[in-house]
């Protein structure tokens, strides 16, 4: 198939290198030029293990292009999906200009069938409201399907659940729409077995749905970690015997400092919203969204219960990726962490693998804020160390090396990384969530 992709983000890179890899044809609109010129420079803008090779691999063949062209992507394709972000507004709402912008410039191109699909996480009813957008912004009578197909990657394991999806959902009204989805998406869902078709307006919200499950399932075990910290319980052990019951599942039930990232602030409270929107009142969402601000809040000021006195102090901050193997920064816990420090007047040594370029637009380097090579670069002379991403190296470390390196062996761990009797064994004076 001929598709084109609109927005080469995170969502839209990803798509675009997939639906390659199986065989379509695919052009990617991107506005931003800077992007593009990285692409073809060799240097894909986000980091996602596995997508630089892909792409690579599907502009080499010819059959992945980008451009800021979205006339010649519009003409080109059958199928557009629109990938553009929908940020948080300051009310909480979605803010969809973006999709507004693009579908009216769609609207003014069309000359002959295209399905446009919404990839991007849109409120309930969008799809009508892009509808409305193309038939007003249309020069000609023109024909054309608005249907839902969101996204339901993760990054970090981006192309892995792109290729192999556990269930992809699609929301469409006419036959010709949901053929077209049932073609694209054979090589995808073991012969159509994995395609779930609903009408648009299920489909956006099954979206909403998912997220906010997945994030109340990370605030419940913070809550449970919140009572085990006060009796000396042991969260971890809580969530595997829970884990262990199919009904609940282990995932999702690691405590930590909260959720963080793209999607499940910003999805969560834009689900709040859409139930204000329908004269409800969502009140658990609202409780799920208050107990994940209070897990970042919680874990910062243990810092400085811990530390006594945060000025002046050397604080090593293991981790500013939301999470491992991406270097998205957007909503992460890590930005409060260095906030508060920064505010306390603490001199803090920052190291992440991946998302150190996207965290130095925020927080310059200054005299008391210095971005490091490595872990033990770090963490040297530090009065504590701060984990606050689970990235695999630091799972990996050597502590005998960390302990000779740093000035007070003191770990707090927002992420459980380490056995709390092995680690007090060596030494350290070690802080998790919910663990005694
Ligand atoms: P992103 O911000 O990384 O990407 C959006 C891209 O669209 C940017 O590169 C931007 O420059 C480009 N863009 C904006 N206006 C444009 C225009 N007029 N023409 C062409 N390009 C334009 O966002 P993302 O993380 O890829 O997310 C996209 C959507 O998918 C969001 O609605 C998000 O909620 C949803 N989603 C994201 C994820 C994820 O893990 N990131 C997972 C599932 C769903």
């Amino acid at each position: 198939m001929k598709l084109s992709i609109i927005g080469a983000g995170y969502v839209g890179l990803v798509a675009a290198a997939c639906f390659t890899e199986v065989g379509n044809e695919v052009i990617c609109v991107e506005k931003d030029q800077s992007k593009i010129d990285s692409i073809y420079a060799g240097n894909i803008p986000i980091y996602e293990p596995g997508l630089d090779e892909l792409i690579d691999k599907g502009i080499k063949s010819n059959k992945l292009r980008f451009t800021n062209n979205l006339e010649e992507a519009v003409k080109f394709s059958d199928v557009i999906f629109l990938c553009l972000g929908t940020p948080q507004e300051d009310s909480g709402k979605a803010d969809l200009s973006q999709v507004e912008e693009v579908s009216s410039k769609i609207a003014e191109l069309i000359t002959d069938y295209k399905l446009i699909v919404e990839k991007s996480t849109v409120p309930v009813g969008t799809h009508q409201l892009i509808k409305k957008n193309i038939e007003r912004y249309s020069k000609r009578s023109v024909d054309f399907d608005v249907a839902s197909n969101p996204e339901f990657l993760r990054e970090g394991f981006a192309l892995q659940d792109f290729m192999h999806p556990v269930r992809i959902v699609v929301g469409a009204e006419s036959e010709r729409a949901k053929e077209l989805f049932k073609e694209l998406y054979k090589p995808f869902t073991d012969g159509g077995n994995l395609l779930l078709i609903t009408d648009p307006t299920t489909s956006e919200l099954i979206k909403y749905a998912c997220n906010s499950f997945l994030a109340t399932k990370i605030s419940f075990i913070n809550l449970i970690a919140e009572l085990c910290d006060k009796v000396g319980a042991d969260v971890t052990q809580v969530a595997e015997a829970m884990g262990l019951d199919s009904r609940i599942g282990k995932e999702f039930l690691r405590a930590g400092i909260g959720y963080g990232g793209s999607c499940l602030p910003k999805d969560v409270s834009a689900f709040i919203k859409i139930y204000e929107s329908n004269d409800l009142d969502n009140g658990f969402l609202k409780e799920i969204h208050k107990t994940n601000e209070r897990s970042k809040k919680r874990f910062v000021e243990k810092i400085e219960e811990v530390l006594w006195i945060n000025k002046n102090k050397k604080i090593a901050i293991l981790g500013l990726a939301f999470k491992p193997n991406t270097d998205d920064i957007r909503e992460a816990p890590s930005i409060d962490v260095v906030k508060k420090l920064s505010e306390r007047g603490a001199r803090l040594s920052l190291y992440d693998p991946k998302a150190m370029s996207s965290f130095k637009k925020l927080f310059p380097e200054n005299n008391n804020l210095k971005y490091c090579e490595d872990v033990y670069s770090a963490v040297s002379d530090a009065d504590a160390l701060v984990i606050v991403t689970d990235w695999q190296e630091f799972k990996d470390i050597d502590l005998k090396i960390l302990k000779s390196k740093m000035k007070l062996p003191i770990i707090l761990d927002a992420r459980n990384l380490f056995d709390p009797t092995t680690i007090k064994s060596l030494g350290f004076e070690y802080y998790s969530i919910g663990r005694p």
